[in-house]
């Protein structure tokens, strides 16, 4: 079988390590004779998980005391009618900086709470930039931001100084770089594209911003509750926890968020510099907001796409097709996916350059 390398932008790549311990725990959990999958999550071996989970969130992230981590379920898009339900209810209007397809989704359920302003649009431009100028009235609950834009390849480099409460779905860049906890108000993240499996969604909330809620809220859906009871209010995702636990384990290994912060620019500056360099790829977002863990570009012509799709499959290249309404390719550069991976596609991306040189030069030379 030839190795895989694999690219794919979610769920995403994990450390080797990792899969072997979460591998042997769904067998024997720490010679307890039981398996992961079957342990109660009230036991005291589970308890410490959990705990420990929440430990490595706030030392990686450096989260403030006055913040709250949580872990829930329904993945991020469940986030994206929880936070207006939560936080628009009973207010004015709430802010969206549309950036995208995910941002566009979070956008939709808002409106079905209340009153929303898209405070600025990147869609003029197939959603290749983030906005950076608009202007935010001072009523609204609440800004929402998609930090990292998977489906384009756009990510946000300098957060706005913002005067009202600042909500950002990180699910696509949380922990692959350093963030200021401090310039948010709540962080939301689903697992799988850079802390764990899919099954368990990551929230650091501001206290204070919590307590912004004067209505009631089902259960389920209240993250007071959840913060009450250390995110045990009902049956946790017990092995999605676990496994994120063992990943933020290893990338405390690796010298922690800023560790992987320059393995990370690392693999994005290679990829870029091979797409600038290369006569047939052209990158699509604009080079100054272009994402370091989702890399989105074309071939100049489009129909050398499936070509080069399946000389890169053959070659054990996994996940690069872009996603289905965009086309082209994205590369997903996530935390676990070694360097040499990216040193492995670049080659094969200049191979299958140099192989279509030499049908172009061929093509000049035959008759027509
Ligand atoms: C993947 C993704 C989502 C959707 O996550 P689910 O956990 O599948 O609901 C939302 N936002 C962004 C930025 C994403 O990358």
């Amino acid at each position: 079988m030839t190795t895989k390398h694999n690219f794919g932008a979610g769920p995403c790549i994990l450390p080797p390590s990792v899969m072997e311990q979460a591998a042997k725990a769904v067998i024997n959990w720490g010679d307890s004779g039981l398996s992961i999958l079957e342990i109660s999550h009230r036991s005291a071996e589970f308890e410490s998980v959990i705990l420990k989970t929440q430990l490595l969130v706030r030392e990686l992230l450096n989260v403030p005391e006055n913040y709250s981590v949580l872990f829930l379920q329904g993945g991020a898009s469940t986030q994206f009618s929880m936070i207006p339900l939560n936080f628009l209810v009973g207010k004015q209007k709430a802010a969206y900086l549309d950036t995208g397809y995910f941002a566009q989704k979070a956008i939709k359920e808002a409106t079905l709470f209340g009153e929303v302003t898209i405070v600025a649009s990147s869609g003029d431009k197939g959603y290749a930039y983030v906005p950076d100028n608009y202007n935010l009235e001072k009523d609204v609950a609440y800004l929402h931001l998609t930090s990292n834009n998977t489906i384009e390849g756009t990510e946000i480099f300098d957060f706005p100084n913002s005067s009202v409460p600042v909500v950002c779905d990180m699910s696509s860049d949380i922990f692959s770089r350093k963030i200021n906890v401090r310039d948010f108000d709540f962080i939301y993240a689903g697992a799988q594209k850079n802390m764990g499996p899919a099954g368990m969604t990551l929230v650091i909330a501001k206290n204070s911003f919590l307590e912004t809620v004067g209505h009631p809220v089902p259960a389920m859906s209240d993250y007071r509750i959840f913060r009450d009871n250390q995110s045990m209010y009902n049956t946790p995702p017990v092995f999605s926890i676990y496994v994120s636990m063992l990943n933020l384990i290893w990338l405390k290994s690796v010298g922690g968020v800023e560790g992987i912060e320059a393995v990370n620019k690392k693999k994005a500056e290679l990829l870029y510099r091979e797409i600038d360099r290369s006569p047939i790829f052209t990158g699509t977002a604009n080079v100054a907001h272009r994402s370091r863990m989702n890399v989105t570009f074309r071939t100049n012509d489009q129909l050398t796409e499936p070509e080069f799709l399946k000389f890169a499959t053959d070659r054990g290249i996994v996940g690069i097709k872009g996603y289905r309404t965009v086309g082209g390719f994205r590369v997903s550069l996530y935390n676990a996916l070694p360097l040499s991976s990216v040193e492995f596609l670049v080659q094969v991306m200049y191979e299958f350059a140099e192989l279509k040189k030499d049908v172009n030069s061929l093509k000049i030379i035959k008759p027509a």
